[in-house]
């Protein structure tokens, strides 16, 4: 076995996907499961898909590519880039779209390739990253005229997406905005979306409480089965809104990180010198608290950073970290020996970069 490693509990995964299809299947909601944290891997694709999750959506096409056998539907969770459009329409079904030349592009590629390509025409309501914006209705009507003439390309429906990078929060005010500006269209248009796609798990404290606008239908989710809570910054999204969530059908701690000690030392706790900047060019206080038994691990900053992750022996207080080490404080704790594994939990910026590193291993349990 080789450390640093990166334990994923599949059974947990397939588990958590199952109750959250179940769950929202109730309410007429489908669910898109968003694999995109796990860079690729078609072990945790298909732990979803077995959990009753059709289709799978992932925001790199290389990663599409690494899922392809895992025989749920794929989605391109990012619009695509003009310069992938045949990869685009080799492995995936269904992309989120705004720009009708990316459209065009991929309904011209779909029919050289003999393929049906469905499009999310994804709108903004306020979030600030992808989508069209939600008050230029004329050109919103405009694309969907314009996509309804392409030949190979089908709506998939309309979507929007809230709480990425303007922080925006997914209320009822803002879904029944959505849902209004897609009946107008559908009105207008004289056709009828099969989906409209309300947002990510970010969305799910709407659908607890029971107040998720009507006419929502589709749900594109990470989070909640990846770790059994909504989690957003750091913070349970519980902690926003309010106590009584029922997330107690969701099992958590499906991640546990471990690294190995390559050296054991006591030393002071204040460098020796004069001191300048570290290599991310940050000047560092320090505490004296005499000599401290320490420990250095095998993993940096280039594969986690140390503020995402907690040492399940709470008696274990990380120092810091270099690019390649991170030392930690064992006065406090058992006795430890060269060699041994230091377990972590993690949170969904530190699984984002463990997966994304290739100095980690990844084991996948089922237990
Ligand atoms: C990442 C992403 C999601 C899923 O977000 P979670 O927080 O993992 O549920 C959904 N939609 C879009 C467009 C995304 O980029």
């Amino acid at each position: 076995m080789s450390y640093p490693r990166l334990e994923i509990n599949l059974r947990k995964l397939k588990y958590n996907a199952k109750v959250e299809v179940e769950s929202l299947k109730k309410i007429g909601i489908d669910v898109m499961g968003v694999n995109k944290v796990f860079d690729g891997a078609p072990e945790t694709a298909n732990a979803i898909f077995e959990g009753g999750i059709k289709a799978v959506a992932e925001s790199r096409v290389s990663n599409l590519k690494k899922i392809k056998d895992v025989k749920c539907e794929k989605a391109l969770l990012r619009s695509p880039s003009l310069s992938e459009i045949p990869d685009v329409i080799r492995y995936a079904d269904i992309s989120l779209n705004s720009e009708i030349e990316v459209i065009e592009a991929l309904s011209k590629e779909a029919v050289k390739q003999n393929k049906v390509h469905k499009v999310l025409l994804m709108l903004d309501l306020g979030d600030l990253r992808e989508g069209i914006w939600f008050e230029d209705t004329d050109k919103i009507e405009s694309v969907l005229r314009a996509i309804l003439k392409l030949p190979n390309i089908e709506i998939y429906g309309l979507g929007t997406n809230f709480n990425c990078y303007g922080t925006a929060l997914p209320t009822v005010k803002n879904g029944n905005e959505f849902v209004s500006i897609a009946r107008d269209l559908e009105k207008k248009l004289g056709i009828k979306f099969k989906y409209l796609s309300g947002g990510n798990c970010t969305s799910y404290h709407l659908v607890d409480k029971g107040i998720l606008p009507k006419g929502i239908n589709h749900l594109r989710i990470g989070g909640l089965h990846q770790f059994g809570i909504e989690y957003v910054e750091g913070k349970y999204l519980d902690e926003y809104y309010h106590s009584s969530m029922d997330i107690n059908k969701y099992v958590s701690n499906l991640y546990i990180f471990k690294a190995e000690i390559i050296e054991l030392n006591t030393k002071p706790t204040v460098p020796v010198g004069e001191l300048g900047v570290d290599a991310f060019l940050q000047t560092k206080t320090f505490v004296d608290r005499g000599n401290r038994k320490r420990a250095l691990l095998a993993f940096g900053r280039q594969d986690i950073p140390y503020e995402n992750i907690h040492p399940i022996d709470s008696k274990i207080e990380i120092l810091g970290q270099t690019s390649d080490h991170t030392i930690i404080d064992i006065e406090d704790s058992d006795n430890y020996s060269l060699g041994d594994i230091i377990p972590f939990e993690i949170d969904y910026t530190a699984l984002l970069a463990a997966c994304n590193s290739p100095g980690i291993e990844k084991a996948f349990i089922n237990d």
